[in-house]
């Protein structure tokens, strides 16, 4: 599988999947459309499929555009049927797709917003969380309970520790400078700090992340139960 992650807007991620067997290629939310159209003109793609995550504007604004040029079928949250009534397929948890012959599962992860989800490919060890799990981060709680990101973060967490982490935004330097002032003590979190200001520095996006690089430095992630992690989300409101 190949895949081209290319920012869209001011911090927003999109990214391209193709399917090398097949010739089969699939964009991850599409936050705008002249980016998107840029990349697969670079390298000579098609668009078949346009998977998103969930109903905000800076994750489908570009859809209308894509599907009027390449006919890309598009595959919707179940919740999200009302932002986009035009979709061709509305899918929820444990449903299955395929990108040419990779396979994809379907994973509901509430809490950043009701109808989010995220897409796995277990084959490819790679999971596309949306706003729902960023680099060192996690997404803003909108009128929820924050149970329910807590759960969908411990869930993409217990994935194996290879698994790389695709996320919607750029939105870790941020974050790191959150997490070294809610664990001063963590040195993998001071270490990687630096890591990600050198990046940041030359331009480099820090997404995709892995699990293993998550449970040592996400302070979200490794809140000790829900009251630990509301907090932490709420002072990161703040910060
Ligand atoms: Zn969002
Ligand atoms: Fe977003």
């Amino acid at each position: 599988m190949q895949i081209a992650l290319f920012t869209c807007l001011a911090d927003n991620y999109a990214v391209l999947l193709r399917d090398e067997a097949t010739a089969v290629v699939a964009l991850v939310d599409a936050p705008a459309s002249e980016p998107v159209i840029a990349e697969l003109e670079k390298r000579g793609w098609g668009l078949d499929l346009i998977l998103i995550t969930h109903r905000h504007h800076d994750h489908i604004e570009g859809v209308p555009a894509l599907v009027a040029r390449y006919g890309a079928k598009v595959i919707a949250p179940a919740l999200a049927a009302d932002v986009l009534p035009g979709a061709d397929r509305f899918v929820k948890e444990g449903d299955r797709l395929q990108i040419g012959e990779i396979a994809v599962e379907v994973w509901d992860t509430p809490g950043h917003c009701a109808d989010h989800i995220s897409y796995h490919l277990p084959a490819e060890q790679v999971i596309f969380v949306g706003d729902t799990m960023f680099t060192m981060g996690c997404g803003r709680i909108f009128n929820l309970p924050p149970e329910m990101l807590y759960a969908s973060l411990q869930r993409i967490g217990a994935l194996p520790e290879a698994t790389r982490i695709y996320s919607g935004h750029e939105y870790t330097l941020s974050n790191a400078r959150f997490a070294i002032a809610t664990e001063p003590d963590n040195a993998a979190i001071a270490a990687r700090f630096k890591t990600i200001e050198a990046m940041r520095a030359s331009g480099t996006p820090t997404v995709p992340t892995t699990v293993a690089e998550e449970r040592a430095t996400n302070v979200f992630l490794r809140a000790r139960d829900v009251a630990e992690f509301a907090a932490r989300r709420e002072a990161k409101n703040r910060f």
